[in-house]
């Protein structure tokens, strides 16, 4: 069966048109400026030349629409018809405490993926209007919603509760709900078959480091404990967001540079992380460059972003008594050599080591681990739209 998977941004699409009976991608896409001049469809198809589509689309179905004409074009189409589509599984970000896994997508869910509107304001309406766009253009396709959040739904009460009054979680649900979890997910399966273990005797923390960035505790299978809290920007620090950070800060700030809270969050979301520390970039190569070359403020900031994944990591294995497996993902994650040796130098304390040749690798899975009866250490390539279409395959058949 072929699956497309559709992630929606606020002007945005990213699609993969997946054959799941090899798990083969036949073709990938992005639609960029929805609702903006300039807006356009980079479309590839699986061994050939991307296209580009420069075409106004006034909202999210058209921009649908035309990836379902390239879908189906008979130059650069991958399929010949859209009866060739079997399902569509849809990536949203935010699920609440309604679900912990994904779901089959019908009016009752629509209703309550529209209820989490109030938790991520900026990231399930969009996701909403691409779903709502697929059901109006190909009405008789069964859709999968697959949420950021449900991963995380496992994590015990004690973990996931702020020491906030009480009534502010009943009443407003503040509590922790950890994204990336479909990227948490597919590593930490991933990195069981790559140790050839049964991942319900494995302790394992996975590293999602990219422009947002997470840890997660998964221990048996089922995540226990992450960064990211109610809402990305809890944790590590990141591209361009603070994480974690005294909360007195917050209002202090406010006051002396009289802000709003529109302005607060911005400085926390968009100006901070290793581009407010280092003043030079959100972007990892250009710190290692401009660290490279003697920038003490773009070093600092690749030394503080080093020092908070590996405290997490060390919280991690206190919370999971030791860790099996160490995974490192996404565009750091997978790429960075030096930003893995960092986080891992002097972790032998908690039988963490690196081996330095095994690390000289990018964007593959690889084992780094020195000394097999340690802590094994791997590099894996997260794939969420595979995450996503597995769900999806996995449901409808079901
Ligand atoms: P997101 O999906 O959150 O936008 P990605 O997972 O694509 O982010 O990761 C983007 C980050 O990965 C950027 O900071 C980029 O600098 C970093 N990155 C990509 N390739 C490399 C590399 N070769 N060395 C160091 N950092 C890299």
């Amino acid at each position: 069966m072929n699956i497309l998977v559709i992630n929606c941004g606020s002007s945005s699409l990213k699609y993969q048109l997946i054959d799941m009976d090899g798990e083969e991608l036949l073709a990938i896409g992005l639609v960029e400026r929805i609702g903006i001049d300039g807006s356009r469809v980079k479309h590839e198809l699986t061994g050939e030349k991307e296209v580009i589509i420069e075409e106004p689309m006034e909202d999210h179905r058209k921009a649908l629409k035309l990836v379902l004409d390239a879908l189906v074009d008979p130059n650069h189409g991958a399929i010949e018809s859209m009866d060739e589509i079997g399902a569509v599984g849809h990536r949203v970000v935010h699920g609440g405490e309604k679900f912990s896994e994904s779901v089959i997508i019908d009016d009752e869910v629509m209703e309550a993926i529209r209820d989490c509107v109030g938790l991520a304001p900026l990231h399930n309406p969009p996701n909403i209007m691409g779903i709502e766009a697929c059901r109006e253009l190909m009405p008789e396709v069964p859709m999968v919603a697959v949420f950021d959040t449900a991963f995380h739904q496992t994590i015990p009460m004690a973990n996931y509760m702020y020491p906030l009054p009480y009534e502010l979680y009943e009443k407003y649900g503040i509590r922790k709900y950890g994204f990336h979890g479909t990227s948490h997910k597919y590593v930490a399966l991933r990195a069981a078959e790559m140790v050839n273990r049964d991942i319900e005797n494995l302790n394992i923390v996975t590293c999602h480091l990219g422009n947002g960035a997470s840890v997660c505790a998964v221990q048996g299978g089922k995540s226990i404990e992450t960064s990211m809290g109610f809402t990305p920007l809890e944790g590590l620090a990141m591209g361009t967001r603070s994480g974690d950070l005294d909360p007195a800060v917050i209002p202090f700030i406010m006051e002396k540079e009289n802000l709003t809270f529109d302005e607060v969050s911005e400085i926390l979301n968009k100006k901070s992380g290793v581009l407010g520390v280092s003043g030079v970039s959100s972007d990892f190569r250009d710190l290692e460059e401009a660290a490279a070359n003697g920038n003490e403020r773009a070093q600092l900031a690749l030394d503080l972003f080093c020092n908070r994944v590996k405290k997490y990591i060390g919280a991690y294995a206190a919370l999971m008594c030791h860790i099996d497996v160490l995974v490192f993902t996404a565009g750091i994650g997978e790429n960075s050599i030096t930003i893995r040796e960092q986080i891992c130098e002097g972790l032998d304390c908690i039988d963490i080591r690196l081996d330095k040749d095994l690390n000289q690798v990018r964007g593959k899975e690889a084992i780094i681990t020195k000394d097999l009866t340690a802590t094994q250490i791997l590099v894996i390539p997260t794939n969420e739209e595979l995450m996503i279409a597995r769900d999806t395959l996995h449901l409808v058949e079901g």
